[in-house]
């Protein structure tokens, strides 16, 4: 059975009287993921909602500086508190992700919950449990969503602390306005932040210029150690084994863009980094053109993501995962001749 989709004005009409709300965004979660929950959050509070956002695990220490941090309840160390808030909701937000699956345990909770759920997304190919979509592959972040969304039920409401949280999630998922996902719409929100107070080099420095010297150590360590070509120098690949990990101090957000330098590479068209983490091996593949690698990951290893950004992950032994990982590209060695 399909699930109601409710039309804006019915969101409208629900959102006039106040609720208990819930918003949620993926695993891991990145600066889309906070800064979209974030900038929603605060706004909801503003309309006089009781609102709440759960992660389902913790996140980078440079997005922990936005408005309403502080009160991010983190899933995997607060499960109880987390059930009871998804117990009294009215609604959940579903943000940044499209398949319940990808929230482990959180996922099931909601998945069971009675609340309307509302699912504001910019992932391809989206899981049917929503009671209402806000879907578009072509935003450049589910942060430009959540903009569109709060112009339309009320722009006066968009404060500075609004604005710099929807600036992180553009910024971020942009990769700083370099990805084709970056249409001039895309410049004219910014436009409008910029008017509404936020400080772009602020910002900035907050998210990029906030580096450790553990984390730059381990970037230097992986290119110079770990980094590998593939697929007659069209593919590169990073391993990182959790002693790497654990000599480097590891710690979450450190690996974050370390991808991009693989990518970086003349004629590479395609760049993964591979992670031996507690649970299981993690990949993030990234590419250029017209490799999907969202298809790559759905097909070899439980993922998905976008056309050129996706994940997945396999949970096999290290050594295991990168053979099957080295015969599923060579399979691809043609393909990213371009
Ligand atoms: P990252 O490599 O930064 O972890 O993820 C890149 C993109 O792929 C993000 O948009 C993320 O949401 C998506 N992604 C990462 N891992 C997975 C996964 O295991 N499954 C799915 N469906 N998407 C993923
Ligand atoms: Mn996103």
């Amino acid at each position: 059975m399909h699930a109601k989709n409710y039309k804006m004005d019915q969101l409208k009409e629900i959102l006039s009287v106040r609720q208990n709300i819930v918003i949620t965004t993926h695993v891991n979660p990145d600066g889309d993921a906070i800064g979209s929950s974030l900038a929603l959050k605060n706004f909801l509070d503003k309309l006089g909602h009781s609102t709440n956002v759960i992660v389902p695990n913790d996140y980078p220490e440079f997005l922990k500086w936005m408005k309403g941090n502080n009160s991010i309840i983190n899933f995997s160390s607060s499960k109880k508190l987390s059930q009871n808030l998804i117990e009294d909701s009215d609604i959940i937000f579903c943000l940044d992700f499209n398949n319940l699956n990808r929230i482990n345990d959180l996922g099931e909770l909601i998945n069971n919950s009675s609340s309307k759920k509302v699912l504001i997304d910019h992932h391809l190919e989206p899981d049917n449990f929503y009671d209402f979509k806000i879907h578009d592959v072509k935003a450049s972040a589910t942060a430009e969503l959540i903009y569109d969304l709060l112009i339309d039920l009320d722009s006066s409401l968009i404060d500075k602390e609004i604005s710099e949280c929807i600036y992180t999630g553009i910024l971020t998922d942009t990769g700083s306005f370099k990805f084709s996902s970056t249409s001039s719409k895309v410049h004219k929100i910014v436009a409008d932040l910029i008017d509404r107070g936020i400080n772009i080099s602020d910002i900035s420095n907050k998210i990029y210029d906030n580096n450790s010297i553990d984390k730059l150590k381990l970037i230097g360590f992986s290119l110079s150690q770990k980094l590998e070509l593939t697929c007659d120098g069209r593919a590169a690949y990073i391993v990182l084994s959790r002693k790497d990990l654990i000599d480097h101090n590891f710690k979450k957000g450190d690996t974050e863009g370390l991808v991009n330098y693989a990518l970086s590479i003349s004629n590479v068209n395609m760049a993964t980094l591979i992670i031996e983490t507690k649970e299981r091996i993690k990949f993030s593949f990234r590419s250029i053109g017209g490799f999907s690698v969202n298809k790559f990951a759905r097909d070899h290893f439980n993922g998905g993501g976008h056309k050129n950004a996706s994940g997945g992950s396999l949970e096999d032994k290290l050594s295991v995962a990168l053979d099957k990982f080295l015969e599923s590209i060579s399979k691809y060695s043609k393909d990213l001749n371009y």
